[in-house]
């Protein structure tokens, strides 16, 4: 690099929350703006560093110019054990609230590391209100990433300004999102604890949405054609200044990347690779429920049986709190039987490696807003079971607007931490695994539908495509600002 570039070159911080579902696209999105010349460090706490050190060292000798800086966490401090320093570390309530206090705590040595490192611009997550401050302090700009899409922000701004859910009289009662340019539905019960009941959540939330008004601008992990009318709500209607620069994952192009994105998978890739290729396209489901979701027993052995009735060729990821606690609750024999027929991976699934995979005909997701974009990406239809945060308005993007989803039939949002015992019979998973693998017309139309929304979003980041060019705007405009 001459020194001409160098002198000229933009440095950008990443600061996401400390948990998969914001990390990991973060650290893609980083590694966007360090493939386009933008020196990208990403802010983390040392455990969450040491997760990210292989993927970030493996781009740095592909030259990219890209580092992380850790902040200490003050675990302790908030009356939490050392080194909860992950949202996975969270096992109850009390939990959530001191984990959010040692987050607030990193302002001063955020501002510290500005005043070190001098970057020209932060995207900070949108849990990290106070970031805005920091980077005002600096004079330069702060963008907010929530991880999620243009939909759920106008959903969520809706339910906020309207309160369609006060006029009614039952949980189960089905009111319409006001105000929205398609006529979207959901019952009370499947909206998060904030609006239902006043906590310092609310509080929080607040300062949230201010913060997000007084900040640069919102980067979205979304694409143009998939929710065109979204985004214009977004910008024309709520009045945000939002640049679309996803889907982020697509930046993984080879199977180690794939294979090692966010954290190394517990199974060998290859293994994976081989099982699947050893299967008929579009013949086997993937169920996988993210990073985070915890899952009783019963809802596991539920899952057990209902894959083994649909009779389709499995992989399914399982993650418990306690491994005895799968064992104990895995059909009798279930192992064996399935020998051939379902791969169990435990832990940690190389998830775009499989999605990508065309035998891969079908995704069973708890709607975190990565896994459904991956899952667009890849072109496969998905079965919707949504848990908590915002995945009940994923679900609804995905079945009522894009048309490229069978809802499983959820009925209640929960806390992540609060599972409940079982929300879907075996019968029912059964009975959508057939009708979305199935060879009937509706299902045959959803796999035509998933596999043009893939090839769209392969197009929007490709040189010339929608998510490409604001991608561009975005990086010209920092030049102009830091000018
Ligand atoms: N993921 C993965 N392997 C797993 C579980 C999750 O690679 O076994 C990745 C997945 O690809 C996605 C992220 O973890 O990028 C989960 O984010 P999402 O928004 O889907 O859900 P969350 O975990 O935040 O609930």
């Amino acid at each position: 690099m001459d020194s001409e570039t160098h002198h000229h070159q933009l440095h950008g911080f990443f600061f996401p929350l400390m948990a998969y579902g914001h990390m990991i696209p973060a650290v893609d999105l980083a590694r966007m703006f360090a493939a386009r010349g933008v020196k990208a460090t990403i802010v983390t706490t040392p455990l969450n560093a040491s997760i990210l050190s292989n993927s970030i060292n493996r781009d740095r000798s592909s030259g990219l110019d890209i580092d992380i800086q850790t902040l200490r966490f003050p675990a302790v401090e908030a009356g939490l054990p050392e080194g909860s320093e992950h949202v996975n570390a969270i096992t109850s309530i009390e939990m959530i609230a001191k984990f959010f206090k040692a987050v607030n705590m990193l302002q001063q040595p955020l501002e510290q590391l500005l005043e070190e490192h001098h970057p020209d611009f932060i995207v900070a997550d949108m849990f990290l209100p106070w970031a805005t401050e920091a980077a005002g302090k600096f004079g330069i700009p702060r963008f907010v990433f929530h991880g999620t899409n243009y939909f759920c922000q106008c959903v969520e701004y809706s339910l906020k300004c309207y309160k369609p859910y006060e006029g009614i009289t039952s949980d189960k009662e089905t009111f319409v999102v006001p105000g929205l340019p398609d006529k979207i539905e959901m019952t009370r019960s499947q909206l998060s604890n904030h609006f239902k009941v006043k906590s310092e959540f609310n509080e929080w939330l607040d300062q949230i949405r201010d913060s997000e008004l007084r900040s640069y601008g919102v980067l979205v992990n979304s694409f143009y054609e998939l929710e065109p009318a979204y985004a214009e709500h977004y910008t024309n209607v709520m009045g945000r200044r939002a640049w679309h620069i996803g889907p982020v994952s697509l930046q993984n192009r080879d199977t180690i990347d794939k294979a090692q994105r966010g954290k190394k998978a517990s199974i060998d890739e290859h293994h994976v690779l081989n099982w699947l290729d050893s299967k008929e396209p579009n013949s086997v489901i993937y169920v996988c429920f993210g990073s985070a979701s915890r899952i009783s027993g019963a809802q596991l052995l539920e899952i057990a049986m209902g894959l083994e009735d649909s009779g389709f060729s499995f992989v399914w990821v399982i993650r418990t709190i306690k491994k005895e606690e799968e064992e104990r609750f895995l059909p009798e024999g279930f192992e064996e039987r399935m020998e051939g027929k379902g791969l169990i991976i435990r832990e940690w699934a190389p998830q775009v490696l499989i999605l990508d995979h065309p035998a891969v005909g079908g995704f069973i997701t708890h709607c975190g807003w990565n896994s459904i974009l991956e899952g667009i990406s890849a072109g496969v239809p998905m079965i919707t079971w949504p848990m908590f945060a915002e995945q009940f308005y994923n679900e609804n993007l995905v079945t009522q607007v894009l048309k490229i989803g069978i809802p499983v039939g959820v009925e209640e949002w929960n806390l992540w931490i609060e599972a409940k015992e079982v929300s879907v019979r075996k019968d029912k998973i059964g009975k959508v695994v057939t009708q979305l693998m199935g060879d009937g017309e509706a299902a045959e139309n959803t796999r035509k539908k998933a596999k043009e929304l893939s090839e769209m979003a392969k197009r929007a980041v490709e040189e010339g495509g929608s998510s490409y060019a604001d991608f561009t705007a975005l990086i010209e405009e920092l030049k102009i600002y830091r000018k």
